[in-house]
């Protein structure tokens, strides 16, 4: 692990896996359970949020791309952006493996991660993940296509929705 913004060695771009369940791109374009975290990018209120859970002592940390600190994320407790990268999770490899993944123990039958996880604040990993997604972006392009790619549709330009 770097603190100092270094790039390290690390896996490229991931494989394109069918999603468990179908989810909603464009609330949350990028999850991934990868170098002990499950880590993802949050599109919320025209911003762009940069969450992670450590996997183990369950580390949070969220922060827009701008490296701005999330104001939801108080200390422990899990900010919305979190909980919908909890959320996309689970839809994208199934509740038994974000639970394994994360070393979270649910009750019998309990569902609820974000209320099972024993959390405290971790540092800031927003330009890894970042930067992990932009290279998830850079792997969807590879193919040529004229269809719109869901991953994009938290941009902008493209997701403009008249309020
Ligand atoms: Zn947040």
């Amino acid at each position: 692990m770097t603190e100092n913004g270094i790039a390290y060695e690390r896996r490229s771009a991931a494989p394109v896996i069918t999603p468990v369940q179908p989810r909603r791109l464009a609330k949350v374009p990028f999850v991934e359970l990868a170098e002990g975290r499950l880590q993802g990018v949050v599109s919320s209120a025209s911003r762009v949020y940069v969450s992670s859970i450590t996997a183990g002592d369950h580390g949070l940390s969220c922060n827009t791309n701008n490296n701005r600190p999330c104001g939801g994320l108080g200390g422990t407790r899990p900010c919305n952006h979190i909980g919908a990268l909890i959320d996309a999770a689970v839809a994208q490899y199934g509740l038994d493996r974000v639970t394994r993944y994360l070393k979270v123990t649910l009750p019998d039958g309990g569902q609820d991660i974000r209320a099972a996880l024993h959390a405290k604040a971790a540092p800031n990993r927003a330009p890894e993940v970042f930067s992990s997604f932009l290279r998830h972006l850079a792997y969807l392009e590879l193919p040529p296509t004229v269809e719109p790619l869901p991953e994009l549709q938290w941009f902008p330009a493209t997701a403009a929705t008249p309020r």
